[in-house]
Order: structure tokens, then sequence, then C-alpha cells
């Protein structure tokens, strides 16, 4: 049986892309940092084997002990998902060190992190996928969030790198890119500028977790064996 390990996979696109794969057949490794009893409820649904691990992806080993984690229980890792994610929106003259920081932090270093120590084992084994959550405001910019479209830009060029190092060894390496999404995260937005946002979206709707899910099923099937390097933007054509 497969084994997937998924980061942030509390709430949101994370808790989502773990009910996907559990439902694909994964045996999954879902990473919280605060949430545990969100996880423990997602967890109680699904239906493959399942094991919580706590841990900052920001810090170097706690990343190391939710990856190691998948060989210990599972003795092995086919799928990494880099979905853990913050934001702290400021205009640039507001923005703080520290939110700059820690949106960094959590996004760019947390993706090198576990990506990093998941590499020797994909490596060791001949196979593996890793599937990183970027944004479209991390192709195309947006106002108030220079430090998180920074954080998603440096995801799509350590995406492009690692798939030239990995391929050689039949590891894929792919991005996707989400426009806006219902979750926690979206929820701060206020009524008005949603508005504003849906009405620049072709399809006239925002997207729904599900969505990212799919991609990520899809990237992780043997039906994207030869799709490495790419970014896909799931976003309901907004940046059309
Ligand atoms: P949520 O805020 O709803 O969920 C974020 C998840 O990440 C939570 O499970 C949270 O767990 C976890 N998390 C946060 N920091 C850390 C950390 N340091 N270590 C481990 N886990 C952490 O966000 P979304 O579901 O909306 O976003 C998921 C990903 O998708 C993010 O990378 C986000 O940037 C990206 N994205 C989202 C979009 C959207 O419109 N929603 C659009 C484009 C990209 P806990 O509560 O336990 O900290």
């Amino acid at each position: 049986m497969k084994v997937a390990i998924v980061t942030g996979a509390s709430r949101g696109i994370g808790s989502a892309i773990a009910k996907a794969l559990s439902e694909n057949g994964y045996n999954l490794v879902l990473n919280y940092r605060a949430s545990r009893d969100e996880l423990e409820a997602l967890a109680a649904t699904l239906t493959t084997e399942v094991v919580l691990v706590q841990g900052d992806v920001g810090s170097f080993e706690e990343s190391e002990a939710i990856i190691s984690a998948a060989k210990t229980h599972f003795g092995r890792v086919d799928l990494l998902v880099n979905n853990a994610g913050i934001a702290r929106d400021n205009l640039i003259m507001r923005m703080s060190e520290a939110d700059f920081d820690a949106v960094n932090t959590t996004n760019l270093k947390g993706t090198f992190n576990c990506t990093k120590h998941v590499s020797r084992m994909m490596v060791k084994q001949r196979f593996g996928r890793i599937i990183n959550i970027s944004s479209v405001v991390g192709i195309f910019g947006n106002a108030g969030q220079a430090n998180y479209a920074a954080s998603k830009a440096g995801i799509i060029g350590f995406t492009k790198a690692i798939a030239k190092e990995l391929a050689p060894r039949n590891i894929t390496v792919n991005a996707i890119a989400p426009g806006f999404i219902e979750t926690q995260m979206t929820d701060a937005i206020s009524e008005e500028a949603k508005t504003a946002s849906v009405d620049r979206i072709p399809l006239a709707r925002f997207g729904k977790p599900e969505d990212i899910a799919k991609a990520v099923v899809f990237l992780a099937s043997d039906d994207a064996n030869y799709i490495t390097g790419q970014v896909i933007q799931v976003d309901g054509g907004m940046t059309l």
C-alpha cells in the first residue's frame, strides 16, 4: 500500500488532501502544529492507516521527525505534500521583520526542510512524488502580501530546481498554485474584497479544498508519471 505524508493536515486544503488520498488507498502520516483535536476528528473518518505527528515544519529537527515517522510506521514513503502554510498580510511600509520571517520560515523553509529529509528515503527507493502547495500570488504578486508572495514564488523556483536534481532517481516534483480557496485562511478577508475577487474569476466562484485535493491525487498517480517541474494553477481562470 502506498504511503503519503501531508503537512498542515488539520484543516482546510491539507485536510481535504488527506481525505482524498485515503480514499485512493494511501496510508498516511498527517502533520499538525497546534490543532490536534481537529486532526483526530478527521483521522477517525478515514479508512486507511493514519499516524498523527505534531511538529513545526519551519524547524529542521521537528520536520525530520515528521518525515521519519513514515519510515518508522510504514517502512517507506511514496508521496510528500508540502501544504503547511501561513499568511501575515500587510503593506510593505507596515510589514514587520517578524512577519516576513515567520511566513518565509513556515512556507518556504518548511518546504525545504521536509523535502530535504524525504529526499534521502525517496532516492534509496528510486521512486517518489513531491507536491508543493504554492499560490497564484507567487506567480502574479498581490499588494499587501509581499512576504507571502515571496515565499510562494520561492517554492516555485525550489520545485523546478529539485525536479531537475531528482528526476534521474524517478522522483517527480511539482507545484500546485491555488487561486482563492474557501478555508479558514481566506475567512479573514472582508466580504467587500471577496465580492471584488469573485468578479475576477471566470468560473464565477471560489474554489473548494477538494478542487486542490483532486489535482494532488492526479499528480501523485501513475497518470502523471511524465510530469515534473510544473506549476498547475487551480484557480477557476482567475489569472487569465
Ligand atoms: P489553513 O490556515 O486553513 O490551514 C493551514 C494548515 O497549516 C493548518 O492545518 C495548520 O495547522 C498548518 N500549519 C500552519 N503552520 C504550520 C507549521 N509551522 N507547521 C505545521 N503545520 C502548520 O490554510 P489553507 O488550508 O487555506 O492553506 C493550505 C495551503 O494552501 C497553504 O500553504 C496556503 O498558503 C496555500 N494556499 C491557500 C489558498 C487559499 O485560498 N486558501 C490559496 C493559495 C494557496 P495548525 O492549526 O495546527 O497550526
